[in-house]
């Protein structure tokens, strides 16, 4: 792994933004926007907005999260990036029926977990309907442990039997199908006719995208980890505004040259 900022990493990214129609593509959580106690109040800065919305003016531009659309949408509101939601389930032409599998399944996990309200909500667990995944919340729970325990309480009864995708301080509980970040994100290229990307993003969701056997995509991951398959890192999400100003000015050069 190596830092995006150093020699070749620069390189790499003048290579990227030299070439007119790659794809930039970024995670929201702790990569566009800092980390939360509250989830509700997660949102970008006025700086990152703005160099996000100046390179979405210049080069395609996406978001992919795993919160659903009606939740990112409002959080980059006047930015014209593709936007995709519910880990790469949503903002893509899937076909319905996929969808209404999702959904179907999403039900009946909400009804089983019922079952287990009360030991969910005693352990500090919030769970998130996302109408396509569910995402059991525990950042706000006095013991991680117990609140883990009672998660995996809940979701060991699920049928049919979910994806589980770990996250900071999240489980989430994905529709065991085939779609999720990484197919999201070739979709896209493929409908953008994008010969190269950039992806960047910090959480276990995001593996999906850096563990794809694609050479066309440059995967960056935010905070340097032995077991990645990223082949880049960001020292810290507060640099995302650096790296996107990087993207612009590179492109710019490009461009006058
Ligand atoms: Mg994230």
């Amino acid at each position: 792994m190596q830092d995006v900022f150093s020699v070749q990493g620069k390189r790499l990214l003048d290579r990227l933004a030299g070439q007119g129609g790659s794809l930039f593509a970024f995670d929201f959580d702790g990569t566009l926007a800092r980390i939360v106690q509250d989830r509700h109040a997660a949102g970008l800065t006025e700086a990152t907005r703005e160099v996000l919305q100046a390179l979405s003016v210049v080069a395609p531009t996406a978001v992919i999260s795993g919160r659903s659309l009606a939740d990112l949408g409002p959080r980059v509101k006047g930015i014209s990036a593709h936007l995709i939601g519910n880990h790469g389930l949503e903002g893509l032409p899937a076909s319905g029926r996929v969808m209404q599998q999702a959904e179907d399944c999403c039900r009946a996990w909400l009804k089983a977990v019922a079952k287990d309200h009360h030991a969910l909500t005693r352990a500090g667990v919030v769970v998130e309907d996302k109408t396509y995944s569910l995402t059991f919340h525990y950042r706000q729970a006095c013991s991680p442990s117990a609140a883990r325990e009672a998660i995996f309480h809940a979701v060991s009864t699920l049928l049919p039997a979910p994806r589980l995708v770990m996250g900071k301080a999240v489980v989430n509980a994905i529709p065991s199908g085939n779609l999720h970040k990484g197919t999201a994100m070739l979709e896209l290229m493929h409908q953008l006719q994008t010969s190269a990307a950039l992806y960047v993003g910090d959480d276990d969701t995001d593996e999906d995208v850096f563990s794809l056997p694609d050479e066309r995509i440059v995967s960056v991951r935010v905070g340097k980890k032995a077991a990645t398959a990223a082949q880049w890192f960001l020292t810290r999400q507060s640099q995302i505004g650096q790296l996107l100003k990087y993207l612009i000015e590179a492109r710019a050069r490009a461009v006058s040259a």
